[in-house]
């Protein structure tokens, strides 16, 4: 299996090589070359994977078809080592809650740091510390977060050999379980970094840092953002389990409803698909950052600025632009990366849109691809909250509840729908106080987290300083 870039660059790469990589070298996403497809024989097989081995044996499965550079019974035992009933909550690992006959959630967020993004980033973390060992390096891993990211990588890099995080967030302004949640953090290689700023100051910081070429070699800087292709493939894995769970026989299609910011999440269901489960629709839910939602019903896609990106309930999905979109756009222009290059290069840079809605390829989003979108608000949101409440007596966190808004707006009489749920209440207990009235349950292992010690750095938003930390907390090259 090799991949490319979507905009073009002659070279091709094997999966390790790309895993510790961030943007292509000229400045595209990376892709497998061809998507594998699965055929009716093993799809019936995975099932059965599930059933009697599994999520960590399909995983496996999953995985192998896309990594090629590892031996198989090392990346069964790190599929093994991720996907544990201690890590994850449950056997299952992603179990199905049925709120209604055919209608389901499928719980992604009981990981470390109750996000779905743990899903990816625990993997990340070992297969990271596993080629780091095998090359004898080191890498320090630099990001900036509102919230869930920074604490999912952390929780997943934490006592990694070979593995720093310097991680950035902006002073006061996180939620204090999600402080808690980061700061109580006391292992060696974890470094918070509270800036004096907001969370844009924390990533021209992490921009700035990443532009210096030479301090970047010298102290072997990386990332884990979202458009890391590692962390897209292990998310591939959950919509064929979700898929299995949801469905009795291979001959039913299933749909899942995805609340969506920087379209990894929605990019995985998409990539699923493409290899040949039988999801009928990609629903696309967004809140009142409603870029991807704009473009699935026009065509346009248009980077908000600044002042038109707001503030809202589900602030894990307040996103100007959608990092991951650029995959999709290469794969509905049927591949053309001269095309994606210019439409996201020049077009973006220059105009801060571009518009495909006249063209008759737009039509394949829907049609070819099974796309279609939402939008929520904040009142959506309550009252979502407060009906599934009501009336299944279950508690979704604000992103969950944009979801479930778009998804019984849009479900067919006769539709198999899957919502995926991305985060717990817990962490967005204001919210969930304004809907129904009282706390969300806290899972156990964090009560009183609060209380706990902090080990956090307090800086003002300068990149000379932030530099001088990293270069005092660890060894150049
Ligand atoms: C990151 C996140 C999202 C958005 O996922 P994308 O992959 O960026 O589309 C949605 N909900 C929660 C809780 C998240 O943390």
């Amino acid at each position: 299996m090799l991949y490319l870039s979507t905009r073009g660059h002659p070279a091709r790469k094997r999966f390790c090589e790309i895993l510790l990589e961030g943007l292509a070298p000229d400045g595209g996403l990376y892709l497998p070359e061809a998507y594998p497809r699965v055929d009716a024989t093993t799809l019936e097989r995975w099932r059965t994977v599930l059933k009697e081995q599994g999520y960590a044996a399909l995983a496996f499965e999953v995985l192998s078809l896309y990594i090629d550079d590892i031996p198989a019974s090392d990346l069964r035992a790190l599929c093994a080592k991720t996907y544990t009933a201690e890590v994850f909550g449950t056997p299952e690992i992603v179990p199905l809650k049925a709120l209604e006959q055919g209608f389901y959630l499928e719980a992604l967020s009981n990981g470390p740091t109750l996000a779905f993004k743990d899903m990816a980033m625990q993997l990340l973390g070992n297969l990271f510390e596993y080629e780091l060992a095998r090359r004898g390096e080191q890498l320090n891993i630099l990001g900036a977060t509102s919230g869930d990211t920074g604490s999912a990588a952390e929780y997943a890099m934490r006592g990694k050999q070979g593995v720093r995080v310097f991680m950035l967030s902006p002073h006061g302004r996180m939620s204090p379980f999600q402080q808690a949640q980061m700061f109580s953090l006391m292992d060696e290689n974890i470094h918070n970094i509270a800036v004096e700023g907001v969370f844009d100051d924390c990533q021209d910081i992490v921009k700035a840092v990443s532009n210096d070429l030479e301090f970047k070699r010298r102290y072997r800087i990386g990332t884990v953002n979202s458009i890391n292709w590692a962390r897209l493939l292990a998310q591939v894995v959950y919509y064929f389990a979700g898929y299995f769970y949801a469905s009795s026989a291979n001959s039913q299609q299933v749909s899942f409803c995805v609340p969506s910011g920087n379209f990894g999440n929605v990019c995985a269901g998409h990539v699923a698909r493409q290899m040949g489960l039988p999801i009928g629709r990609l629903i696309v839910a967004t809140n009142e950052n409603d870029v991807l939602d704009e473009f699935f019903r026009t065509g346009t896609y248009r980077v908000r600025g600044s002042a038109d990106t707001y503030e809202t309930s589900s602030p894990s999905m307040d996103i100007s632009k959608a990092s991951n979109f650029e995959r999709f756009v290469f794969d509905l222009l049927g591949r053309d990366a001269d095309r994606t290059r210019q439409l996201f290069d020049a077009e973006l840079r220059l105009h801060g849109r571009f518009e495909l809605g006249s063209e008759p390829l737009f039509a394949q989003a829907a049609g070819r691809y099974g796309f279609t979108s939402g939008k929520s608000t904040h009142a959506d949101r309550l009252n979502t909250i407060r009906s599934v409440f009501e009336r299944h007596g279950v508690v979704v966190d604000t992103h969950t509840a944009d979801g479930v808004k778009v998804a019984l707006e849009q479900r067919q009489s006769d539709e198999t729908m899957v919502v995926l749920e991305t985060a717990l209440p817990i962490k967005f207990a204001e919210t969930i106080r304004e809907a129904i009235g009282r706390d969300p349950q806290r899972p156990s292992q964090f009560e009183g987290i609060e209380n706990l010690p902090k080990r956090v750095r307090v800086m003002s938003a300068d990149v000379v300083a932030v530099k001088r930390y990293i270069g005092e907390h660890c060894q150049a090259a």
